[in-house]
């Protein structure tokens, strides 16, 4: 079958690789129809995760059809659409009993790499790496879905591919982010990045009872698509400072919590980037901690920092002490997207979400280093592409 496959920074290959089968009695095998590319996949291209090896199927974002299923699976069926989360849970451990499916403490077969940097293993995640468990990702024709009960989920009927393929990750990490905030009815929320995530962050935010939803980026059809599409004030961080704005836009106190939805690859303007920049290139840190540096300082006292944008390990120059002096409670975490797909096919039915504004570009896999270059350098004002196997 064809497959996407990682080969190094910033190269990405069509491949012929074998087509995966039933290993345990809980896989299921899913036809890709729709596999869209995440942010979080470019830090794959760009080299910032580790354990990457050449020929690695890369893709975590999936709707499909079930054509098998193992003897021990029970909720799904040949022929089921199905969308599949990106992190996978067993459904069994203390922590997938505890609904905290992304620390699941089964489904990561590689354990060394991540014991040895956090102490702890946690989930392994589709087409994320060798410390990830080392599972095909999705941009293929097939994909093995381990633990499919817990895994993968049936689309109602009446949800169409371009608006549920989203609930596979966007959704439910935008969810997530906001959840995670604790928001009080009449709650001011700052969302930094305005990408798939940041998108669906916004429009969460709202369902979750947020007064107001204030979305920081830099690329003008982002923030008109945040303004128009999910309803949100915006910020263009190259023409304001997005510190004084917020304190004007809040009488002072600040929005009551702070999402950031970027992650490692933050950009900045000014000294502190040339400074997180350098870092970077000389390997002295992995990862650019600005907007997490910005959100700590634009959090109103007593107020929460909501991570959702991905980090790998070490982060330089963090403000601790701001938080510490702040009262700022700090909520993270890779999403537990078991916990939200219901509840948000539940929003997609009644029209209070609809996700497929993100699909901008649809191309045929065999178009996959392309559209991820478009992807990388938001080309034609792309917000994710979805590729069509
Ligand atoms: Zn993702
Ligand atoms: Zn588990």
């Amino acid at each position: 079958m064809k497959a996407l496959c990682w080969n190094g920074v910033n190269d990405l290959r069509v491949e012929n690789v074998p087509e995966p089968k039933i290993l345990n009695p809980g896989d299921a095998l899913v036809r890709v129809s729709l596999s869209s590319a995440c942010g979080s996949d470019l830090h794959l291209l760009g080299g910032h995760v580790p354990t990457m090896r050449a020929g690695d199927i890369i893709g975590h974002e999936f709707l499909g059809e079930v054509v098998e299923t193992g003897s021990g699976v029970e909720t799904l069926n040949k022929g089921d659409r199905v969308i599949a989360v990106p992190v996978i849970g067993c459904g069994h451990c203390w922590f997938c009993e505890n609904a905290m499916w992304s620390l699941c403490d089964n489904s990561n077969p590689n354990r060394q790499p991540q014991e040895a940097i956090y102490g702890k293993v946690t989930a392994g995640i589709f087409g994320h790496s060798h410390a990830f468990g080392g599972y095909a990702g999705s941009h293929a024709e097939y994909v093995r879905v381990p633990y499919a009960d817990h895994t993968a989920f049936k689309v109602p009927d009446d949800i169409p591919d371009e608006k549920a393929v989203f609930v596979s990750d966007a959704a439910p990490t935008g969810f997530y982010a906001a959840d995670l905030c604790g928001i009080r009815p009449g709650d001011v929320v700052a969302v930094w990045g305005c990408g798939g995530v940041g998108q669906m962050a916004i429009r969460s935010a709202y369902l979750l009872g947020a007064e107001r939803v204030i979305a920081i980026d830099r690329f003008p059809d982002r923030l008109e698509k945040a303004r128009e599409r999910a309803g949100a004030e915006v910020l263009n961080y190259e023409e304001v400072s997005v510190l004084d704005a917020l304190d004007e836009m809040t009488g002072g106190r600040g929005p009551d919590s702070c999402i950031d939805a970027v992650g490692m690859e933050a950009e900045a303007t000014g000294i502190e980037d040339v400074y997180d920049r350098t870092r970077q290139v000389l390997h002295l840190q992995g990862e650019r901690p600005h907007v997490l540096r910005q959100a700590f300082l634009a959090c109103r006292k007593g107020g929460t920092v909501s991570i959702i944008g991905v980090y790998g390990c070490l982060v330089d120059k963090f403000p601790i002490g701001v938080a510490m002096n702040k009262g700022l409670t700090l909520r993270m975490g890779r999403q537990p997207g078991q916990n939200y797909v219901e509840r948000l096919f539940g929003h997609i039915r009644r029209g209070e979400l609809d996700p497929s504004y993100l699909l901008t570009h649809c191309l045929p896999l065999d178009a996959g280093p392309q559209g991820y270059a478009m992807f990388r350098n938001r080309e034609d004002n792309c917000l994710r592409t979805v590729f069509a196997p």
